[in-house]
């Protein structure tokens, strides 16, 4: 090395220190040279107060996948039921007292849904629902003939692990023999969710209804036998450590590492609101912000990293795409998992494919609308060109 290189490494190494700390410059050292984080680097990225220095590293990496881009689908989601038998802790949306009341959507009603928004050029319908026992399998097979035959050619992406046990419950069949024949009605892909966080402690606190961590895993080896592609989710800021956290990333690279089936991971922001953990505060905007860029640093082999505006806001998504986040998610129609804040009952969660490219731009970043597998729909001028990643010690 000469003696200009030496000394432009040594002017960037300082400026790194600057930005990131020296306590994670560690850290950042081996995000530069493509080295897999651990546990504990997870853990000190969660408890480092310098978050602005998290982000930066994050957004490196994110650049270095894909440059300016902001994905963003146009979507529909339909929760066909909000009867359960589960009773998780968390959730306000299953049919209670004094909470929503309870409904089951006919075909009728799904399709009526469908073609209330037939005029947009929709390419995704995620559809999941509460676990009631008395529907039987052939309701499943019927939402899915259902929806292909209204919206041929839309991709569906449906059912959580959950729900996929209880199919099968229903159908009596192997899972993988259920899965094909869900494939075969219209299912393309799996929405991930159904196990909120990899912890024993939280799951027998929270939810110890639903399947355990490693049911959960078992469903997602078989969906990667069969072909079918899944997204994941971690629902954080409810009653989970950071050690959880951590450990909840490290446990999906691993199976990632060894099924690749993943396409995305959306860090999901918990909404105490109706929940039995109405006393939990709401994750604040730093608590989304850095949960994004963890998972983005500790993800190194998901291509991709969401920031969910209806839990997380589009305000903190537009910071998110600087923070580790290359997708918004979509345009989603009559969300009613969450309400909006203080607006407990409006199921209308809606932004235009309008008003998600201003949201984007206005953050600095180049919207591309994408398929549920990331394949381009279309895409506005970039106002941005795509940026190389390249290691800030070169960069001068
Ligand atoms: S999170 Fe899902 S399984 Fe749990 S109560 Fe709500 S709808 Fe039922």
């Amino acid at each position: 090395m000469s003696l200009i290189e030496r000394q432009i490494n040594d002017i960037a190494r300082a400026r790194a220190i600057r930005l990131v700390g020296s306590d994670l410059i560690d850290i950042y050292d081996r995000v530069m040279s493509g080295e897999r984080l651990t546990v504990e680097d997870a853990i000190r990225l969660y408890k480092a107060p310098n978050l602005s220095g998290v982000g930066f590293m994050a957004n490196l990496v994110r650049e270095s996948l894909h440059g300016s881009k902001a994905f963003y689908v146009r979507n529909q989601h339909i929760n066909y039921t909000n009867i359960c038998n589960k009773f998780c802790k968390f959730c306000s949306f299953y049919a209670k007292k004094g909470g929503p009341a309870p409904y089951e959507m006919d075909m009728a009603e799904v399709r009526r849904r469908l073609m209330e928004h037939i005029d947009v050029p929709i390419t995704e319908v995620h559809m999941v629902g509460g676990i009631d026992p008395r529907l039987p399998y052939q309701y499943y097979l019927d939402l899915l003939h259902t929806v292909k035959s209204v919206r041929p050619g839309v991709h569906i992406k449906a059912f959580t692990a959950v729900e996929l046990v209880e199919i099968q419950r229903q159908a009596g069949k192997p899972l993988q023999d259920v899965m094909r024949e869900l494939m075969d009605a219209g299912l393309d892909s799996l929405p991930g969710g159904g196990i909120e966080i990899l912890s024993d402690r939280v799951h027998r606190e929270l939810f110890d209804r639903k399947l355990d961590g490693d049911e959960w895993m078992e469903v997602a080896r078989t969906a990667a036998k069969v072909g079918l592609t899944q997204y994941a989710t971690m629902l954080y800021g409810h009653i989970e450590t950071i050690e959880e956290r951590a450990e909840h990333l490290i446990k999906l690279r691993a199976l990632q590492d060894e099924t690749g089936h993943f396409v995305t991971m959306t860090p999901l922001s918990f909404h105490p609101e109706g929940t039995e953990l109405e006393h939990v505060p709401h994750p604040t905007g730093y608590d989304d912000l850095r949960n994004i860029a963890v998972a983005r640093l500790v993800l190194d082999n998901f291509l991709h990293i969401k920031s969910f505006w209806i839990m997380n806001t589009p305000q903190v998504t537009q910071l998110a795409l600087w923070y580790g986040a290359d997708d918004v998610d979509g345009t989603v129609h009559e969300y009613e998992i969450t309400y909006k804040d203080g607006d407990h009952g409006n199921k209308k969660q809606v932004l235009t494919r309008k008003q998600m490219i201003k949201l984007i731009e206005e953050a600095g970043r180049t919207p591309i609308e994408r398929d549920s597998l990331y394949n381009e729909v279309a895409s506005v001028e970039e106002t941005v060109p795509p940026k190389k990643f390249i290691p800030l010690a070169v960069r001068q």
